[in-house]
């Protein structure tokens, strides 16, 4: 039996990557799609994934921990609500018009389709 395996956030893109080796995540931006997103949103992923390392980092340690259960559940229901913004602006830059082109589009204009 194969394992699931994970879309691209592109519904014109095909690819996918391994569920086993990647965990559970939602979607991948493949590195044909990573190199259509405009500079400043590459730039806001990288720092979205470098703020989920330091607070996975921050609440591994229990002095950070104690006694902070409300600063904490702010921290996660910004940072949640800061992915989700991400979430959607990439869904809506691959299906919207501004988003690259589909393979049909492509033919189309060759002229092959
Ligand atoms: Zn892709």
């Amino acid at each position: 039996m194969t394992a699931a395996r994970i879309p691209c956030i592109n519904p014109a893109c095909r690819r996918t990557a391994s569920s086993e080796r990647l965990g559970d995540c939602r979607y991948i931006v493949c590195q044909k799609c990573w190199k259509v997103l405009p500079v400043a949103t590459r730039k806001r992923f990288r720092k979205l994934h470098a703020v989920s390392r330091r607070l996975d980092r921050l609440h591994a340690k229990p002095k950070f921990c104690e006694g902070r259960g409300a600063q904490w559940s702010r921290i996660d229901r910004l940072y949640n609500a800061a992915w989700a913004r991400m979430d959607d602006y990439l869904a809506g830059f691959f299906s919207g018009e501004s988003g690259p082109d589909g393979l049909e589009d492509f033919m189309k204009e060759n002229g092959i389709a």
